[in-house]
């Protein structure tokens, strides 16, 4: 197809409000697409690589200003570029507001002949140029690829200029998302929505997916599978309470929500593609899919050590100290995405994966499974590595290095003593999912569910805590608290706090100087000091002696302002119950 044909259509949707004709247009442009299928589908997206594939054209705004200034003539300068850009407001208008076509005699420059007779560019010229451009690196690669640049620029017309700029840009931004490239390959090619959309999951990848749609037909489509080595993107959560999790599902899976950075696993003992052309065995990929491979050696270790089999993981990596506990988020921050002294950035902070999902393992995809069946997959995977047939059965799920725990449940009491065992062991709290829900890539619905940040907060004086255990053996966690009833204190629960080690030696020295008694790990406080704690719900339970309780307990911060005497009473407890 001609860049031109290209932006002409382009021009047609950028000015089409309605969504469905939207739709339509795109349709005819995929129908009319031919052998550029591929290209065009991700083009009218915005999008050169597939949405897997993580390379970036890797140039500035600067070096697109200065191929267009180049390829616009000789009057023209990079400056005269940004002050229309200043003016206009969009690339895309400023390189349709310039003359191109080499009748400045710049074609010379490039010693392309061809550059003079303009209007002849393919999509697939442009594609091929940016995939050069991409792959352009060292010293010279910016001349390299302002050249590359200018080189189109100098065979477009003001309309191609305009939509060529804007894809170099990543600003396509004629309304064409990713539900309309499903729809209008649905329609263009007549399959049914979800199997394109199933295909599009699996394999990220819109153009490939039209064209299979187009050549092979629903059955093409249902043949796609997940490749090892290319990432999808992750199933996210929504936020939720326990109350509405346990009536939707009636029984509701609960995981430790870890306090680190989303990561995929993909590994392959026969290796994959590296994306540089070289084999590896291993890749790991971010939430946004990018490759941080070298940044976390750890993660490579555990896979090569623990894995046998072809499988994608989906899970967290988390800073640990020394005994394996876990660092606050900040840490992990400092290693991931690290390009480059990662051996001493090991040294300082190291890391741990932990997996909650397996979407693939030895040649089988699990995605259409429920979340149970993969979770039992995943154990398998971690626990059997290595060993001889069943050997993993005999092992308990906390001895399994790299598996993230998981309780089904439907007991609200059960889930509220998960959270505070969550929170105690310095994790984030914890996450709902559907026992039974299948994994949906990119999709943020109601199947996971991250407890809800609190809407109300109460202020209750500390009355107790319990020394920690281990690194945390000096400081004061776990604070009982309390409200007022007249002079006196009633108790309303605990608060296993899950905060940094800074923050713990903060309140220990706040409250150790009001210690009254000790016994064993337990301490009695005189009543001095206020948290903020905010709760999911006030319950009547017969633990505490106010006779109430506060469920999922977070606290807040400290009320330095207040006074014991200005803590909330029982009496408004017992109004927010009501
Ligand atoms: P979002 O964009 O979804 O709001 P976020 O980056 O702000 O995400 P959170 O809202 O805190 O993150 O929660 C979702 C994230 O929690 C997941 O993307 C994942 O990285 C992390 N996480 C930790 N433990 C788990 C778990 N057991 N299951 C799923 N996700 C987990």
């Amino acid at each position: 197809m001609e860049f031109a044909t290209f932006a002409d259509r382009a021009a047609t949707i950028d000015a089409e409000p309605a969504d469905l004709e939207i739709v339509a247009h795109v349709r005819d442009l995929l129908a009319d697409a031919g052998s550029d299928l591929e290209i065009v589908a991700r083009f009218a997206q915005g999008r050169v690589f597939p949405a897997w594939d993580s390379t970036t054209l890797d140039i500035g705004p600067s070096a697109c200003y200065e191929a267009i200034a180049r390829a616009a003539g000789r009057n023209v300068s990079s400056d005269d570029v940004e002050e229309r850009l200043a003016e206009m407001g969009e690339i895309g208008d400023v390189a349709a507001s310039y003359e191109f076509g080499g009748q400045q005699g710049l074609g010379a420059f490039t010693g392309d002949d061809s550059s003079a007779t303009g209007g002849d560019l393919t999509v697939r010229e442009v594609a091929d140029t940016l995939a050069e451009l991409a792959a352009a690196e060292g010293s010279g690669s910016h001349d390299r690829k302002v050249d590359l640049l200018f080189g189109l620029f100098n065979r477009a017309s003001s309309e191609e200029a305009r939509y060529l700029a804007r894809l170099v840009l990543s600003e396509m931004r004629i309304g064409v998302g990713e539900g309309t490239v499903r729809d209008a390959i649905a329609a263009a090619f007549d399959v049914p929505e979800d199997g394109v959309e199933r295909a599009l999951q699996v394999s990220n990848d819109y153009g490939r997916v039209a064209r299979i749609a187009r050549d092979e037909g629903l059955a093409g489509l249902e043949a796609m599978e997940l490749d090892v080595g290319r990432p999808v993107q992750a199933m996210l959560a929504q936020a939720g309470t326990v109350t509405d999790a346990l009536e939707e599902w009636g029984t509701a899976a609960v995981e430790w929500k870890y306090d680190g950075a989303r990561i995929q696993l993909h590994h392959d003992p026969a290796g994959m593609d590296d994306g540089d052309g070289s084999t590896v065995e291993t890749r790991v990929f971010s939430r946004n899919m990018e490759d941080v491979t070298d940044a976390l050696p750890e993660v490579v270790e555990f896979a090569a050590e623990t894995l046998d089999a072809p499988a994608i993981l989906d899970g967290e990596v988390v800073a640990v100290d020394d005994d394996g506990s876990p660092l606050p988020f900040q840490e992990v921050l400092k290693r991931f995405r690290r390009k480059h002294d990662v051996a001493k950035a090991r040294e300082d902070v190291s890391v741990r994966p932990v997996f909650f999902d397996c979407l693939h393992v030895g040649g089988e995809d699990l995605l259409a499974e429920p979340l149970t069946t993969r979770h039992d997959g995943l154990r398998s995977v971690l626990a059997d590595s290595g060993t001889d047939g069943d050997a993993g059965d005999a092992v308990a799920d906390e001895d399994i290095e790299g598996l993230s725990l998981l309780w089904t449940t439907d007991d609200p009491d059960e889930i509220e003593s998960i959270d505070a065992g969550a929170l105690e062991a310095g994790h984030e709290g914890i996450m709902l999912k559907d026992p039974g829900s299948t994994y949906s890539p990119g999709r943020r619905g109601k199947h996971w569910r991250k407890r809800k940040p609190d809407v109300e907060t109460i202020d209750c004086v500390v009355t107790g805590a319990e020394w920690g255990e281990g690194r945390r053996a000096t400081f004061l966690g776990t604070f009982e608290l309390a409200v007022r009833t007249g002079d006196d204190f009633e108790t309303v629960g605990k608060v296993a706090t899950g905060i940094t080690d800074e923050k713990l030696a903060e309140l220990t020295d706040l409250l150790e100087p009001h210690i009254a008694a000790e016994n064993g790990q337990e301490v009695d406080l005189e009543p001095e000091v206020v948290f903020e704690v905010g709760y999911e719900e006030i319950q009547s339970s017969p633990t505490y002696s106010s006779g109430y309780a506060l469920r999922f307990p977070r606290f807040q911060g400290v009320r330095y302002d207040k006074d014991p005497e200005g803590a909330d009473s029982l009496e408004r407890l017992q109004r927010l119950q009501a």
